[in-house]
């Protein structure tokens, strides 16, 4: 079964803070993340609520995402 695209989100959450130790931190700042930054294939990161904004996110809205917006989930 292929039929959703978001699947692979929650699980590239879990999988990348298995992968830090302690909080995650923000990609573009020292500041603890915010946002777990998602889209398929190209971006895998945390970022912080200030760096959230300038990607046009879809937070917390899967449906929303799309190539070129990704998915942000909240921490
Ligand atoms: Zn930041």
């Amino acid at each position: 079964m292929s039929g959703s695209h978001d699947d692979g989100a929650p699980a590239a959450l879990s999988a990348a803070l298995d992968g830090c130790e302690g909080d995650p931190i923000c990609d573009r700042c020292p500041k603890p993340a915010d946002y777990f930054l998602y889209e398929p294939g190209r971006v895998e990161t945390f970022v912080c609520w200030e760096h959230v904004s300038p990607v046009s996110a879809a937070v917390d809205d899967p449906a929303d995402a799309h190539p070129g917006r990704p998915l942000a989930l909240s921490l």
